[in-house]
């Protein structure tokens, strides 16, 4: 870590994202555009006196294009840096930005230095963007330290607006408005406002230091299955009878309830028995699954579904995708799938 009289040295990873994105003059469509143009948007950069450098994929893509490998390059790329800076900055689309913060939080284990992971709603070009006030303090949350020198900020974090949140905790909330993500179930690390508060009990910690360890293979066999009135027995049983699959996200109503009928149980209990983990989590944006508070909810805990709690959807599907890509089997992933490996959600 910087002592303080060394400038802060920071990675800025340019993935792509609406921040960096400009217009076609004849369609009018936005498409990603390279690191440069970003930069030379923000000449007040240089007012932070850090030391920065940048990476970018080639070529920067728009976030609904992300898959397991750009996750792998974002990883390998901070494990391969990993010395060499106090923090990292990546600079990303917000469509699916929750989903590469969950999926790093996961990825990386024993991190102990900032991923700061911001974008924009309006590409940093444009006069009224929000993409020059992101990027800077995320750059500053990337550079804060304490006063014994370590770095304030030692997880995954998603920095937008006026929020610095837990990056598997968050979730995109809104398609228009600047306060673009929320973290819902856990309260923000930081407040930004005149000052960038630091809510210090909030932010993760280790209790061990350990070197930096990267993992790469998520496993894809996983699905999310959206319970709605009007789902047919033959849809369940297609979703769940998909080749190849290893977990299920089940998207259930309220505090984890689902039909009690024969023929919705029968067929989970059935993928259950074929040893396909099954995750219930709730399609509320507030609030936990509670499989003991009504008969519908108990009937999916009896037939061998386990809770998330109050886990978001992003965190659920990337971490059953990294707990299968560390190769473990049905019954493990269903025994560490109901713990908080790196503060994903609240265990009761
Ligand atoms: N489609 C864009 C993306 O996720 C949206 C954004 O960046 O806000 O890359």
């Amino acid at each position: 870590m910087s002592p303080n009289n060394v400038k802060p040295k920071i990675l800025i990873i340019y993935t792509g994202g609406t921040i960096g994105m400009i217009e076609n003059p004849e369609t009018k469509v936005l498409k990603p555009f390279d690191f440069s143009h970003l930069i030379d948007n923000v000449p007040k950069i240089k007012m932070l006196n850090y030391d920065i450098d940048n990476l970018q994929f080639d070529p920067p893509i728009d976030s609904s294009n992300m898959n397991i490998e750009h996750w792998s390059q974002i990883a390998n790329a901070i494990d391969s840096n990993y010395d060499a800076y106090d923090g990292f900055v990546i600079l990303h689309g917000t469509d699916t930005m929750a989903y590469t913060a969950s999926a790093l939080s996961f990825m990386l284990e024993n991190l102990n230095k900032p991923v700061i992971i911001t974008g924009s709603q309006l590409p940093i070009g444009e006069v009224r963007t929000d993409g020059e006030e992101n990027l800077i303090t995320a750059l500053q949350v990337a550079a804060a330290s304490n006063d014994r020198g370590e770095a304030m900020v030692q997880e995954v974090a998603i920095l937008f607006e006026n929020h610095l949140m837990r990056g598997n905790r968050s979730s995109k909330v809104s398609a228009d408005n600047f306060n673009a993500f929320m973290s819902i179930n856990y309260p923000d690390l930081a407040r930004i406002g005149l000052d960038i508060h630091f809510n210090v009990e909030n932010l993760y910690r280790t209790d061990h230091k350990r070197p930096l360890l990267v993992h790469n293979n998520m496993d894809t066999n996983v699905i999310f299955i959206v319970l709605h009135p009007g789902m047919t027995r033959d849809t369940l049983e297609y979703l769940l009878n998909t080749p190849g699959i290893k977990g299920v996200v089940l998207k259930t109503y309220g505090a984890g309830n689902s039909p009690s009928d024969e023929w919705f149980t029968t067929p989970i209990a059935n993928a259950i028995k074929r040893g396909v983990v099954i995750l219930n989590v709730t399609q509320c944006v507030n609030g936990s699954v509670n499989s003991n508070l009504y008969d519908t909810g108990n009937t999916l805990a009896r037939a061998g579904v386990i809770s998330g709690n109050d886990i978001t959807s992003e965190a659920a599907i990337t971490k059953m995708m990294y707990l299968f890509g560390m190769g473990k089997n049905s019954a493990q992933v269903a025994k560490y799938m109901q713990y908080s490996i790196c503060g994903e959600m609240t265990i009761n």
